[in-house]
Parts: C-alpha cells; structure tokens; sequence
C-alpha cells in the first residue's frame, strides 16, 4: 500500500535506524541526511519517512510533498546556502537508484545548468 515501509527499501532502513546516516534534521514525516558520495560542498538528501516511489506517487499525498518542499528550504537555511538546486531524479534514465523518494539539496558551489 502506498506509504507503507518496504522491507527491501534502503531509505526505509535509513528512516527505520537499521543503516546508518548523517541526520541533519528530522521532522515527523521527513528525515534529511548527507548523501554518502556527495556531489557538492552541501548535499543532502530530504525524504518522506513514509515510502513512495517516486515524486509522481507523492503527489497522492500533497501535505507530505510540502513537508518535503519545505524541508529542503529548511536545510538551504541551516547549511546558509543563498542558491542551491533541487532535484527530483525519476526513473533509472534520469539516474534514480533509489525508489525512496528523495530531493537531493545541492549547494556550496556553483552549478551549471542544463546539468548532465
Ligand atoms: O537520485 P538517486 O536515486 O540516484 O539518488 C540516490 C542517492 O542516494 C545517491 O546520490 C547516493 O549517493 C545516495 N545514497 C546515500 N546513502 C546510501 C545509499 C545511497 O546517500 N546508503
């Protein structure tokens, strides 16, 4: 069903405290932690501790999306970034390994666009 936790899903365990992470915030329905291969000075990951697919399945739960959103500006806020950059990866030709939904919150340096 959706939201429920995956026995198979690493952002479950993570959320589930069974695999380790750099929490750097929690909420009661989101958990932010530092991406182990980061791709910037800052990034880190914000997901819902409730499992969706991906950001299309989120859209079912709308109060959980904004959770989300506004958890991204709360990390950009405690990391001190001015511009940073979110990113929803879906589907394996976009590069998502993960089907956790997750924002990648990227900052610190500057970023090209259109990324690669
Ligand atoms: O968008 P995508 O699904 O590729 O993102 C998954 C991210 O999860 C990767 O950036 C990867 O480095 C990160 N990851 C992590 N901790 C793990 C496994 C993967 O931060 N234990």
């Amino acid at each position: 069903m959706a939201g429920e936790p995956q026995d198979d899903c690493l952002f479950c365990k993570i959320v589930a405290g069974r695999i380790p992470a750099t929490i750097v915030r929690e909420t009661e329905t989101t958990v932010a932690f530092r991406d182990i291969n980061p791709q910037a000075p800052t990034h880190v990951l914000v997901v819902p501790k409730a499992h969706y697919q991906n950001a299309a399945a989120l859209a079912a739960a709308p109060d959980l999306a904004a959770d989300l959103l506004r958890e991204t500006q709360a990390v950009a806020d405690e990391e001190k970034l001015e511009s940073y950059r979110t990113v929803f990866n879906t589907g394996s030709g976009a590069g998502q390994t993960v089907w956790h939904v997750h924002a990648h919150v990227l900052g610190g340096r500057g970023l090209e666009w259109p990324p690669g």
